[in-house]
């Protein structure tokens, strides 16, 4: 089993770490060096490396601080151009989507997405160990790729459209970001038409990330998930 834990999830900052027992994966660096390494303290010593998805600060900000003690980062190049403050080079390993690597105990496959910066990815994630396949996607508005065998699926659920039109109407958020919302963001229908996409047969759980606060209902999307896709949701 793959054991998955989250620090922070949604535009303020995301953490997450996937343990299979032998070594860990930091899964982006979107808050404080420091509260990742106390938030996985009884993990530090198995940690093979963060991947990171792309540098917006809420998955990046972290990274220079993570890289400063001891961490490999893993990003695409156009990534790590959007970093700043990454001192020790030999702590950046640039991934390319479509070339798979090998990480400690996991192997590792970017893979596109869909996002307003440089070069962002997903990452498929294998386990040597659990011999368990997990999806990371997260700020895409779009997944080109579907998967197969898949045991685990953290995917973003950024906000529903009737919820988005109704904080708009409200005038809880101005009109103009729904545009940009659109072009960047995975939506609670766009998780479902993934969903409905991929082959859920060997799927264990779903985890679903990065809720925006205005235009989200984390108990409605839980529930709407675990219906169509029959398997157990969490959200984060
Ligand atoms: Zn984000
Ligand atoms: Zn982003």
């Amino acid at each position: 089993m793959i054991d998955v834990k989250c620090l922070a999830s949604g535009s303020a900052g995301n953490s997450y770490a996937i343990d299979d027992g032998e070594s860990v994966l930091l899964l982006e660096a979107g808050i404080p060096a420091k509260k990742i390494m106390t938030g996985y303290l009884d993990m530090i010593s198995r940690i093979a490396g963060c991947l990171i998805t792309h540098e917006h600060g809420d998955h990046a900000k972290g990274a220079a601080d993570l890289a400063a003690k001891g961490i490999d980062l893993y990003a695409t190049a156009g990534t790590f151009e959007g970093i700043e403050g990454i001192d020790r080079p030999y702590r950046k390993h640039v991934v390319r989507v479509g070339e798979q690597l090998r990480l400690s105990s996991w192997t590792v496959l970017p893979f596109e997405s869909e996002h307003d910066c440089n070069e962002p990815c997903g990452y498929l994630i294998y386990s040597h160990v659990t011999q368990e396949k997990l999806l990371f996607a997260t700020d895409t508005f779009y997944i080109p790729n579907t998967f197969k065998a898949l045991n685990y699926i953290m995917v973003e659920c950024n906000y529903s459209l009737p919820i988005l039109n109704e904080s708009i109407r409200s005038g809880l958020i101005p009109e103009q970001l729904k545009g940009r919302l659109l072009r960047s963001h995975f939506s609670l229908e766009h998780v479902k038409e993934f969903l409905a996409a991929n082959d859920m047969n060997t799927v264990r759980h779903i985890y679903l990330i990065h809720l925006s606060g205005n235009n989200s209902n984390p108990d409605q999307f839980k529930s709407e998930i675990q219906r169509v896709a029959g398997k157990p949701v969490t959200v984060f």
